[in-house]
């Protein structure tokens, strides 16, 4: 089975073929930075940090970008509002939306430009535009002109004609098409603005990510991304000008996802109707709104409701009872195991049981990432591991090379690999891998300890505290005597 993934511009799920294999470039529009980011674009951030992570987790090497954008309207307007600048609110903003992320899991991207970092590269761009005729300038403004773009509305699937019918937009009589849109616009009084060569102003908001993607990535990249809401216009806008600059395809691969909604209406600022994801996380823990965020396939609309929430509460608990349940037992079995979880992994007669949920989960996520049926594989997976260890006696056999044990340590390297695919960062209580014998030296350690104490030995009992807390062993002293935990 191999990967594949529905593209917005065919409608049509395609085998994944990269342009340089095994290197895949992927871009997706990142938060415009003026205020906390809700729940439902948390549901973006989470599914493309989990396509990024199966990526790799077939071998491909992911060049990933994700822009912030730090000047627009929003910002301007809340830069105003709170009587600082903008780029205040961009820094605030832009800090905030790293330290939630990060709570959330969602590792890094590769780079995370900065829209206003890239204005010189922007008037490049634009200025090939002009240069081809693509675009033309009013009055300080520099609009895209779409009739000079064949393809124009081929990936959102509308018509010019029907959008212009459709059009609720004021109609600009500068431009020459209503649907022309702004690569520059001419800065108004109290905007901040740069020098170009049509006067002074700033960027429109698509040009910045054809700029960001070109410029970290390459002319034509393997994957796009974003909410279903980017489809028109700002994708179908990016598309237009990026291949009318450089002759080439932009994207291979167009990836949009549905909506959050909240009482059957989509979640968003506008309709006021949102829960910051930093409301979410004050009740629930990252894990939880993970498996919750990813409980539905990407492209389908997902309801955000404290029912749905409890139950991936629940869920999670499922997985954390039964980690807590094998943990003490198995990793003694697990650091034994000698293969890894990978892809090709040959089944032996001891892995066989492991390697079929691995299996039943690559061909769900092999499938356009269909993370609904891949938390079902899991789930499977725990109730197998559950009762594989039910059926074992409590006594632990002497020999490591018990097939039992062997098994069920192999299933449960396979459940963290797929925990870990999903991004869930579930674990138990801190494992016990300390045996008897550790056990005696420390309590050797502290009656050595509390011998030279009595005798006024400081440097000696500080030694022995300062060199148990380098390997993570914490004493704590009280009157009854002292005890130790691990960290
Ligand atoms: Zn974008």
């Amino acid at each position: 089975m191999t990967l594949k993934i529905y593209n917005t511009l065919t409608r049509r799920k395609e085998e994944f073929v990269p342009l340089n294999p095994p290197t895949v470039r992927m871009y997706n529009c990142g938060p415009t930075v003026y205020d906390y980011f809700h729940i439902g674009n948390a549901r973006n951030f989470v599914i493309i940090d989990v396509i990024r992570r199966y990526l790799r987790f077939n071998g491909y090497q992911v060049q990933f970008v994700q822009n912030i954008t730090d000047i627009d309207d929003k910002i301007i307007n809340k830069a105003r509002a709170e009587g600082c600048t903008t780029e205040e609110i961009a820094q605030k903003y832009t800090r905030i939306y790293f330290e939630q992320a990060d709570r959330l899991a969602i590792q890094r991207a590769d780079s995370h430009p900065k829209a206003t970092d890239h204005i010189p590269q922007m008037l490049t761009l634009i200025s090939t535009l002009l240069d081809r005729d693509h675009a033309y300038v009013v009055d300080g403004d520099v609009f895209f002109r779409i009739n000079s773009y064949t393809s124009y509305g081929a990936l959102s699937g509308k018509n010019p004609d029907d959008l212009l019918e459709g059009a609720r937009v004021e109609v600009d009589p500068r431009k020459e098409n209503p649907l022309d849109f702004a690569l520059w616009k001419a800065s108004k009084e109290d905007e901040p603005s740069w020098e170009s060569p049509w006067g002074a102003g700033r960027p429109g908001w698509h040009i910045e990510c054809s700029v960001m993607a070109m410029e970290h990535l390459s002319k034509t990249i393997d994957i796009h991304s974003g909410g279903a809401d980017l489809i028109f216009p700002h994708h179908e806008n990016e598309r237009a000008q990026s291949e009318s600059a450089t002759g080439e395809p932009f994207v291979r691969y167009w990836l949009h996802n549905g909506f959050l909604n909240i009482n059957k209406e989509k979640m968003s600022k506008s309709l006021g109707n949102f829960f910051t994801i930093d409301q979410v996380l004050e009740r629930y823990d990252p894990a939880t709104v993970r498996l919750f965020l990813l409980s539905a396939h990407y492209r389908h609309p997902l309801d955000f409701s404290e029912e749905n929430l409890q139950e991936a509460e629940s869920a999670c608990q499922r997985i954390i009872d039964c980690l807590v349940t094998i943990d003490k037992l198995i990793n003694l079995w697990k650091a034994n195991a000698q293969s890894e979880v990978t892809r090709t992994e040959p089944p032996s007669d001891l892995t066989a049981r492991g390697q079929r949920f691995l299996e039943a989960f690559l061909e769900v996520m092999d499938d356009d990432f269909n993370t609904a049926r891949a938390q079902s594989v899991i789930f499977d997976l725990v109730a197998d591991i559950n009762l594989q260890r039910k059926e074992l006696p409590d006594v632990l056999p002497a020999s490591l090379l018990d097939e039992r044990y062997v098994t069920l340590a192999h299933c449960v390297k396979v459940l963290e690999e797929l925990l870990s695919i999903l991004g869930l960062q579930i674990s138990g209580p801190p494992s016990v891998t300390h045996d008897d014998m550790t056990e005696r030296l420390i309590a050797l350690l502290i009656e050595i300890r509390s011998m030279a104490r009595e005798r006024k030995h400081w440097d000696i009992a500080d030694t022995i505290r300062q060199r148990l807390q380098d390997m993570g062993i914490y004493l704590e002293d009280h009157p009854q005597g002292t005890i130790w935990k691990k960290q």
